[in-house]
């Protein structure tokens, strides 16, 4: 039988060039047509969460593909979902992290009541490419909270994000690695 791996690597779907040239876009669209493979995923999130014992009161999500997957395993966890959105999208009072891309800056906001003090928080996206953006994400957390963890469905390992965060969590899940 396939492991839960192999059935992710099959179903992920290699785009060159997008959404600029020297980039192969991981698409993970066919992985939502997949209704058991969604559901094992999401077990296999909360499988390796509550095999290291991570202790978690909310799952924060980065916009926009960390919301596939993240509110599912937030509700699986029976915790909050807090969305992390790119500037000007969020209605009520935010608070802002700006960080650098590789040409320019991008800026993500938090409602700012949205992590309670002390709360332990897991930061889930779908993919962790240099780090940035889930850094981003862990200092919006920080202002209040504590990073329990960072949750990826895929790790692009040549890139070396990984071990950026780890400066803020031991606690680095991946499914899969490339
Ligand atoms: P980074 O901040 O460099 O770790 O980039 C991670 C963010 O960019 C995530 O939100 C990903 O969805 C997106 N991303 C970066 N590289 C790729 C890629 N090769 N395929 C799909 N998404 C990517």
């Amino acid at each position: 039988m396939e492991t839960i791996q192999e059935r992710i690597k099959s179903s992920i779907r290699d785009i060159k060039d997008f959404p600029k040239e020297g980039i192969i876009f991981k698409d993970i669209t066919p992985i939502l047509s997949d209704v058991s493979l969604s559901n094992d995923i999401v077990e296999e999130f909360v499988k390796s969460i509550q095999e290291k014992g991570i202790k978690i009161d909310a799952v924060a999500c980065i916009e926009a593909r960390g919301f596939l997957f993240g509110p599912m395993i937030a509700q699986r966890l029976s915790v909050p979902f807090i969305p992390i959105r790119k500037k000007g999208k969020l209605p009520y009072d935010t608070i802002s992290y700006e960080y650098d891309l590789e040409y320019g800056s991008a800026v993500i906001e938090m409602h700012k009541d949205a992590v309670q003090k002390d709360w332990n928080v897991l930061i889930h996206d779908d993919l962790l490419a240099t780090g940035g953006t889930a850094i981003a994400a862990a200092e919006l957390i920080k202002t209040e909270g504590n990073v329990a963890g960072f949750s990826f469905l895929v790790d692009l390992t040549f890139l070396d994000g990984n071990k950026k965060l780890k400066e803020y969590s031991d606690n680095v899940l991946s499914l899969i690695k490339y």
